[in-house]
């Protein structure tokens, strides 16, 4: 293993370095540096979070940069604002003792004003995001013509949020005689395209395995179904009483779904997703970063700029569309040399998608039983007894009260007084859990009822027909486009001549009576109306509600007798339906959201 005085860098770097505690180059820098220094070849390097790749680049780019020269010499594009800020702050670190060198990081839904300010007075490197740098190259405020680095930071990540047009004409605005750095942590045909088309010959370099997770991070999969996914998510917190974690969703309705149930049932928990301002981000971020909040919820996109390298768990509440992203979620946990675990909740029919991501990071999933409800009691309990004999205690503050207290516990035995307070915080978690059902059973068993499992689909009457050229595949298409929930299950179909039947998962039937309603969608010049109909299956409950244009008999109020409250959509919450943590104030921080 080198040090950093043998990969070439100078004093005032290396001073830097010292002081930020890096002590010896990560494997990606250890390669990247000297090659960047001593070469001008393009490089591409297959490098994901956490493997110390803003180092790699930037430092140098830093070692060789002139400060004498006050023109852009280096431009760095990253896909996020958030890892832009993040590069951005980095390199001020490295640079801190070479005090000509300017650093700017210019994006968007910032003060343009500001950003043009600091750029005209002459600026080394600039960070940017896509779009901002687009804008700032048209308004003639960013000159690239003396650039010398090229760095195309998260490339994948880039094209995946559609920045194909902003990079290419980047890429224009900058010489040819530039080195091209592009760091990605998958190599999809559309990176290997940018690499072929913009870069000549460039060597290549890997953090370790093309693509492979870190050696740090365990892998493991809960077999759910839909109706009992968030119940295991839960119970995944329970049981990691000291839980800091990043849950992954799909979308953002997903995210801000998952994360006000947690937040509902007590979880210190909160959303990150692109719905949300910029304002609102950064203090989600903060509140994570500040361990403020033990769950972000967070879509693969928003999560992106977050440098936090403690997480004890990833969860994976669906599995991300694009396998490789994967490697993008699991890889933020196992860093800095911490050990990390990576859960991904999966019903029987996503199993399979478990393969192909077991090839890429060249590990097994482990099969583990969502915790039963006696094994969360004893996890708890025993945090709790180590929170009790951790505690400090401030024998000064309680000493005025300590002659009451003893007078009021007079008589009770040690056993009793352990006995009682020990009750006293716990027996939330236990009335709760006493009689939880094993939720592994309950996958099973569904999963070997199979997707039309009556008991969990919901039969809806729909006023169209053969006559109206409907068919299982145009009805099919015409449930997908109210936008009801992500991958909903619909069951059974039976078209008739005037009317039909179609069943849905169960979970969702509010939300596609309400979408139906909201929509007011057309087929073929005729009124939609659905309802649900009465079932013949469910022990003869009336369960004939109309959700048509006219907003029939329902109102949002009335809602089916198994219907909580304040059920919603998506959520299984018939089997574990409130929370231990919401009636419990001493297993994490209950907050709520403003
Ligand atoms: P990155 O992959 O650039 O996001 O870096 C991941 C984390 O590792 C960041 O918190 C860096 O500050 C830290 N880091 C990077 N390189 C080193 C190093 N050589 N020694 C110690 N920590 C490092």
């Amino acid at each position: 293993m080198s040090t950093f005085s043998e990969l070439g860098l100078k004093e005032p770097i290396k001073k830097a370095l010292v002081d930020l505690g890096y002590e010896t180059p990560t494997v990606i820098q250890e390669k990247a540096i000297p090659q960047i220094i001593n070469s001008d070849q393009d490089l591409k390097a297959f490098a994901q979070t956490g493997t110390g790749k803003t180092a790699a680049f930037s430092l140098p780019i830093i070692e060789q940069v002139d400060p004498s020269i006050k023109s852009t010499q280096a431009i760095i594009l990253s896909p996020t604002r958030e890892l832009a800020v993040q590069i951005g702050k980095n390199i001020e670190e490295f640079s801190k003792y070479i005090p000509d060198l300017k650093v700017a990081t210019v994006y968007g839904g910032a003060n343009i004003e500001q950003q043009i300010k600091q750029l005209k007075k002459g600026v080394q490197i600039v960070i940017g995001t896509p779009g901002r740098t687009v804008d700032l190259i048209k308004r003639r405020v960013l000159n690239l013509s003396q650039v010398q680095w090229l760095v195309l930071d998260e490339a994948d990540e880039m094209l995946n949020m559609g920045f194909k047009d902003e990079l290419d004409k980047v890429l224009e605005a900058t010489p040819e005689s530039k080195q091209t750095l592009l760091f990605s942590a998958t190599f999809p045909k559309e990176v290997e395209a940018i690499a072929k088309n913009y870069m000549s010959d460039p060597v290549e370099i890997t953090s370790g395995q093309k693509n492979q997770g870190s050696d740090n991070v365990s892998h493991e999969y809960y077999l759910v179904t839909e109706r009992t996914r968030y119940a295991a998510l839960k119970r995944v917190a329970d049981v990691n009483p000291n839980i800091y974690a990043i849950v992954f969703c799909r979308t953002r309705r997903e995210t801000q779904e998952v994360a006000d149930f947690l937040i509902r049932d007590g979880y210190s928990a909160d959303a990150l997703h692109g719905d949300l301002s910029q304002g609102q981000r950064d203090s989600v971020m903060e509140k994570f970063r500040k361990k403020n909040i033990q769950m972000l919820v967070a879509t693969d996109v928003a999560a992106r700029g977050l440098d936090v390298d403690n997480l004890t768990h990833v969860i994976n509440h669906k599995l991300p569309d694009q396998i490789e992203n994967y490697n993008h979620r699991s890889g933020r946990t196992g860093r800095a040399g911490n050990k990390g675990i990576s859960i991904a909740l999966v019903t029987k029919k996503e199993r399979g998608r478990l393969h192909p991501i077991e090839r890429i990071i060249k590990k097994k999933f482990v099969h583990t039983p969502v915790p039963s409800g006696k094994e969360i009691c004893e996890k708890q309990l025993f945090h709790l007894i180590d929170k009790v004999k951790n505690i400090s205690v401030n024998e000064e503050e309680i000493a005025e009260f300590t002659p009451a207290i003893n007078e009021m516990l007079a008589g009770l035995s040690r056993e009793e007084l352990i006995q009682k307070f020990v009750s006293l915080e716990f027996n939330t978690f236990l009335s709760y859990y006493q009689n939880a059902p094993d939720l592994n059973d309950l996958s099973s068993k569904e999963n070997s009822r199979g997707r039309s499992s009556s008991e969990d689909m919901t039969r809806f009457f729909i006023n169209l027909g053969r006559k109206d050229r409907l068919n299982p595949a145009k009805l099919i298409g015409l449930i997908n486009d109210q936008g009801i929930g992500d991958k909903i299950e619909i069951g059974a179909i039976d078209i008739l001549d005037t009317f039909s039947f179609f069943e849905l998962d169960k979970n969702f039937e509010e939300q596609a009576l309400l979408k139906f309603q909201e929509n007011e969608p057309d087929f073929n010049g005729r009124n939609v109306n659905i309802e649900i109909t009465k079932t013949d299956r469910g022990g003869g409950r009336d369960r004939n509600r109309r959700r048509g244009k006219s907003g029939g008999g329902f109102n949002g109020k009335r809602r089916s007798r198994d219907a909580k409250p304040n059920s919603k959509r998506e959520f299984g919450r018939r089997r574990e339906d409130t929370s231990p943590k919401k009636a419990h104030s001493g297993f994490g921080r209950r907050r709520r959201k403003s």
